[in-house]
Formats: structure tokens, C-alpha cells, sequence
């Protein structure tokens, strides 16, 4: 069974029956056939089934909104503009799919070569709770582009939402077997991942989860990708606007309550203006409000699950325990529920788990540094590699350390990093390989085919 329920009252939603491995094994085969009969579709057309799913998102996004908000707590405004941004997606790959996947010439002696983008089948998306329909759109809408098909693996407490996204799909008119959501717990990809149908695999989720997935990768000898872990540092620069820097730190740590794999998790502050930016960041701390996702007040729901909460908090005591200073919050509320309040930890140090770690939920963790040079160190004193902030008045200087000094993925100077369809997403060391979104995203599952013709 795979149970949704309301993280904001902890009441059961609904029940739901796994898949046995033979109706996984009929999923398959009915994703291969379809596959057999959409790689003959021309690129055209695949734009105007992307364009109906578009429709079919915004048609229906509050009911969509309202059941992410109902099974793992997203406030509802942050819903609709999750649906809002998939079909934005969607039309952005129908734009632009033709001309991605378009040959590419190359020049040589030969009368004609070039590499040609074919698609390469059946794709499993192993994806994560957080942003239930964002994850999925985002590897699916460029794979169906490519002339693929696509198997989701949903996290197991967002069934709902998986069952949801494939009724998208069905109302807009993809052909049966485009796409399919499987509901099977993570112990059991290796069925998926092991059928000789199934052409390759992408996962979104923690670094563990990666591993196991790309050893079964390995094992299968099939095309993965990995958007996996992140402990982003937002670095506050000397010369920074504080007051800017503050609510956009705030802003991204607390988006999704903290749940974001992109969220600004490290605020990394040199001496100058570390004063200002704790007394700013605390304000903006005091003014949120906690509470259910449907008030239209809230600004914080609560966490998608009670042990995702409790393992934040037991984080969050490790760290004082080991020296840092709470600056708000850091207590679990009475009442039901998997709410954690905004919390600010300071004083943070290397060897504390909220430096080591990835912590998942509204907490803002503040490291001193020395100066520039120290916080750039710091910055990359992680495990991880997803993205990370520079906020400077000096452009061009804030532009290099982006540029030259950061081992990430992506790294912004002065905003909030994001996903963009137009810009590839991904991440370096332990946040995982291969990139989603743009041209780069959709060139990952295709076989790039030289072809010469002599
Ligand atoms: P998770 O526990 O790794 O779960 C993600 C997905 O992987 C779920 O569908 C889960 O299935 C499955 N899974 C877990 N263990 C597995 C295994 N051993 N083999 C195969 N599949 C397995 O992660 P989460 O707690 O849902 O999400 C939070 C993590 O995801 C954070 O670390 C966050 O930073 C990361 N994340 C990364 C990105 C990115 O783009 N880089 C985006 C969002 C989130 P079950 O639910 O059935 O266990």
C-alpha cells in the first residue's frame, strides 16, 4: 500500500494498491509499444500534444494545487504557480523542441554528415516529493519531445499526485502507454531498471537514493541521470546591498518550506556586514506566518512528513548542542502536524551537522567567515555542488567568483538561484551528473547519430 496523508493534520487522504511486478511488467511493454508508434511522429506534431498539455494543466490547476497541498503541505499559491510554471514548460519545449532537436551539421570531405537527435525509449523518472508536479514535468516534457516515453516512479507519499499526472497526459490525448506512473516503493526500481525494454533512468532525490540507482544503472548498463542533494552557500559580500541580499536569503530558504533542493541552505557572511545581515534576517523570520496551506496568510506550511521533521530538528539540536546559537525557533510545536517553525542557527562551525549536512526545512543557517577569501573556502567545503549566490554591488567581481571560484551547478549574483526551462539545471561532486531543462537537458536521453553519406 501506498498511503497519502495530510501532513498538516497527519489524517490518512487515501489508500492506494501497489503495483504487482506483472501489471509493472504490462506498463513496460505497453510503454514500448506506444514508443514503436511516437518516435514515427514528427516533430510537430509532438509540439502541439505538448501545447494540449499545457491547456490541460491550466484547465485544472486549482484541483491539481489543492491535492499537492493536501498530500504534502505545499501552500496553495506556491501550488498554482508550480502548475503554472509545467505549462510554461510545456510550451517552452513545444517552442523550441524543433529547433533543439533539429540535425546538426558538421562539416567534413564527405557530401553530407551531420549528427542526428533520435530518441533512445523507454525512460523511468524515479522523482521526489518536493514539488510534485515540477520534478516530473521537467524530465518528461523534453523526453516526450525527443520522441520518448516515460515510466514515473513517484515518491511513495505523493501517490495522489502520480495518479494525477498521468490523467493530465490521458486528458490531453497522448496516445495510451506515453506516459505511466508505477506505484512501487524505492526497493523495487531494480524491476523497472533491469527490463530490457526500459532505455534509461533519471533520478531526483537524495544522494543515497542516487547511488543505488546508478549502481543499478551501472549494473544494467543503462543511460542515467542524477539531480540529487544540495547545501547551496549564499555568500554576503562586504560590499553587498544587505537589505536585498536578506529578503532574497529569506525568500529561498523558505520557499516550499525549506524543502527545495536549490534553497540558500549555507549564508555564508563576511565580518562587515554580518551584524546587519543576522538583525534583517531575523525580522524577516519574525513576520512569517506558519500554518495551514489552504490560509491564504501563510507563508510557511507545514513539512511533508513527521520523519522528515523530526530528523530536521534532531539536526537542528545536534548543531546547538555542538556550539551554534539559536537566533528563532528550534522547538517543535505542540498540535498536530508536521509543522517546524522558521528557524535561524548562527555561529556555525565546521564539524556541526548544519554545516556538514543537508538540512531539508525552514532552517537558515548562518556561517561567519573571515573575509571574501574564507567565505569562497567555506563555499566549497561541501560534498555537494548544486548551486549557490554571490551578492555584491561589484558585478564583475561577483561574476567571476560565480564564474571561476564556485564548484556548482549554477550560481547567480544577486537573486535567487532557480529553475528556468531556458537554463540547464544540474549539479557537480555529490549533488549528482547529467543536466535537465534547456538544450543541454533534452540532448541527455537521445542517441546522438553521426550520419555521413560519402
Ligand atoms: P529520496 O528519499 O531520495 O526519494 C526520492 C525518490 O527516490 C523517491 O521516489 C523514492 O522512493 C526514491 N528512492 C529512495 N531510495 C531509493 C533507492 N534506494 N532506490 C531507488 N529509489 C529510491 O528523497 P526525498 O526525501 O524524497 O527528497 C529530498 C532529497 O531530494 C533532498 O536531498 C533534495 O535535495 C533532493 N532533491 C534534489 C533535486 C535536484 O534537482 N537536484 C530536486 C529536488 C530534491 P520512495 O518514496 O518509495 O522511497
Amino acid at each position: 500500500m501506498q498511503t497519502s496523508i495530510n501532513p498538516a493534520t497527519g489524517d490518512i487522504l487515501r489508500e492506494y494498491k501497489l503495483h504487482s511486478p506483472a501489471q509493472v511488467r504490462e506498463a513496460i511493454e505497453a510503454a514500448h509499444r506506444c514508443f514503436l508508434q511516437w518516435r514515427e511522429t514528427t516533430l510537430g506534431e509532438r509540439s502541439q500534444w505538448l501545447l494540449k498539455v499545457a491547456d490541460t494543466l491550466l484547465a485544472k490547476k486549482n484541483d491539481y494545487a489543492s491535492l499537492m497541498a493536501q498530500e504534502m503541505g505545499k501552500p496553495l499559491k506556491e501550488a498554482i504557480a508550480e502548475i503554472e510554471k509545467c505549462a510554461a514548460c510545456a510550451k517552452y519545449f513545444a517552442e523550441n523542441g524543433p529547433h533543439f532537436l533539429a540535425d546538426h551539421a558538421i562539416e567534413t570531405e564527405y557530401r553530407k554528415s551531420y549528427a542526428a537527435f533520435r530518441p533512445l525509449g523507454v525512460i523511468l523518472g524515479v522523482m521526489p516529493w518536493n514539488f510534485p508536479f515540477w520534478q516530473v514535468f521537467r524530465f518528461v516534457l523534453p523526453s516526450l519531445m525527443a520522441g520518448n516515453v516515460a515510466l514515473l516512479k513517484h515518491a511513495s507519499n505523493t501517490p495522489g499526485c502520480a495518479l494525477a499526472i498521468e490523467a493530465v497526459f490521458r486528458d490531453a490525448g497522448l496516445p495510451e502507454g506515453a506516459f505511466q506512473a508505477l506505484l512501487i516503493p524505492g526497493s523495487r526500481v531494480e524491476e523497472v531498471i533491469a527490463h530490457p525494454q526500459v532505455a534509461a533512468v533519471t533520478l531526483t532525490g537524495s544522494t543515497a537514493a542516487g547511488r543505488s540507482v546508478a549502481s543499478l544503472a551501472g549494473k544494467y548498463l543503462k543511460k542515467s541521470v542524477l539531480e540529487l542533494g544540495g547545501s547551496d552557500a549564499y555568500l554576503i559580500l562586504a560590499d553587498a546591498d544587505i537589505d536585498h541580499a536578506v529578503k532574497t536569503c529569506a525568500a529561498s530558504r523558505l520557499l516550499n518550506c525549506g524543502q527545495s533542493c536549490i534553497s540558500a541552505k549555507r549564508l555564508i557572511v563576511v565580518p562587515e556586514v554580518r551584524e546587519q545581515f543576522e538583525r534583517g534576517l531575523l525580522d524577516t523570520f519574525r513576520q512569517q506566518r506558519l500554518g495551514d496551506p489552504f490560509d491564504a496568510q501563510t507563508t510557511v506550511g507545514p513539512m511533508s512528513r513527521i520523519d522528515l521533521r523530526d530528523e530536521l530538528h534532531t539536526q537542528v539540536r545536534r548543531s546547538i548542542d555542538a556550539g551554534a546559537r539559536c537566533l528563532i525557533g528550534g522547538d517543535i510545536p505542540s498540535g498536530k502536524g508536521a509543522f517546524y517553525p522558521p528557524t535561524i542557527l548562527t555561529d556555525v562551525k565546521k564539524g556541526m551537522p548544519a554545516y556538514e549536512e543537508e538540512l531539508f526545512g525552514p532552517v537558515a543557517v548562518i556561517i561567519p567567515a573571515k573575509d571574501e577569501e574564507d567565505a569562497i573556502r567555506i563555499a566549497n567545503d561541501t560534498e555537494y555542488g548544486l548551486g549557490g549566490a554571490i551578492f555584491t554591488r561589484d558585478l564583475v567581481r561577483g561574476e567571476i567568483i560565480a564564474r571561476e571560484r564556485i564548484e556548482s551547478g549554477s550560481c547567480f549574483v544577486n537573486m535567487l538561484v532557480r529553475s528556468d526551462p531556458r537554463l540547464p539545471f544540474g549539479g557537480v561532486k555529490h549533488s549528482g551528473y547529467g543536466r535537465e531543462l534547456s538544450a543541454f537537458g533534452i540532448h541527455e536521453f537521445v542517441n546522438i547519430k553521426s550520419i555521413v553519406v560519402a
